[in-house]
């Protein structure tokens, strides 16, 4: 089971992908996750990485096509996995088609409207020790700033600030967006309504990849 996540920043991807994982029992890989990984190592790629994203902007596709192809050489992708974040371009789309020899069976594109994007990525808060994902207004933690899993402080991204999420969203629009049209002449793209409780979308991709592929691990966990 190949699966890419699409979408705009904030649509959602993470959190899904991360629901999507626990029930299939596919990886999720996150560029963003890895770049981050790689910034915080303080590697020369991460270092280099972490400047373009502060700024909203995207990682040369160099970077980002070197860190996939070695993930995807991980023996826990054999079966599948859920990419995140990946392909952001055509040239990353064309990059996929040719480092793992099967295409992606679904395209899943969580579509939500530009200001719905910016309330959550303005809400979102992260735990700085293991990562959770919080949204103050659908999904704030127990104790203000306190992650409920490890109890970790809750930051925001720096790249989740104001001015950067607008150039995160034009970025989007300018260069990824048109993947969409991409996917869809290929017959691989499913747009999934992306409004509304992390629950009730979840269901709706659930709803999808069941009429398409059949997805796995239905009995195990729920949302
Ligand atoms: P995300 O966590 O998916 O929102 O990604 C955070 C940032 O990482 C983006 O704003 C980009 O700067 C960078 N990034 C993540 N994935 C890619 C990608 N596929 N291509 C280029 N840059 C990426």
């Amino acid at each position: 089971m190949r699966i890419v996540l699409f979408g705009a920043p904030g649509s959602g991807k993470g959190t899904q992908g991360e629901l999507m994982a626990k029930r299939t029992g596919f990886p999720r890989i996150s560029t963003g996750d890895l770049l981050r990984t790689a910034a915080q190592k303080r590697t020369p790629l991460g270092l280099k990485a972490e400047v373009v994203m502060k700024e909203g902007r995207l990682v040369s596709d160099e970077i980002v096509i070197g860190l996939v192809r070695e993930r995807l050489a991980d023996p826990d992708c054999r079966g599948g996995y859920i990419l995140d974040g990946f392909p952001r371009t055509i040239v990353q789309a064309e990059a996929l088609a040719t480092l793992d020899g099967e295409r992606p069976e679904v395209v899943m594109g969580i579509e939500v409207p530009t200001e719905v994007l910016i309330d959550r990525l303005s809400g979102r808060r992260i735990c700085s020790s293991c990562q959770a994902v919080y949204n103050l207004a659908v999904q704030p933690p127990r104790l203000e700033g306190v992650c409920d899993l490890c109890r970790g402080p809750l930051v925001q991204r720096p790249d989740d600030t104001p001015e950067v999420i607008r150039e995160r969203i034009r970025v989007y629009h300018e260069q990824t967006e048109s993947l969409k049209d991409h996917y869809l002449r290929l017959g691989s793209y499913r747009a999934v309504d992306g409004r509304g409780t992390i629950e009730e979308i979840f269901q709706r991709i659930v709803h999808v990849l069941d009429g398409e592929i059949g997805m796995p691990g239905r009995e195990t966990v729920t949302a």
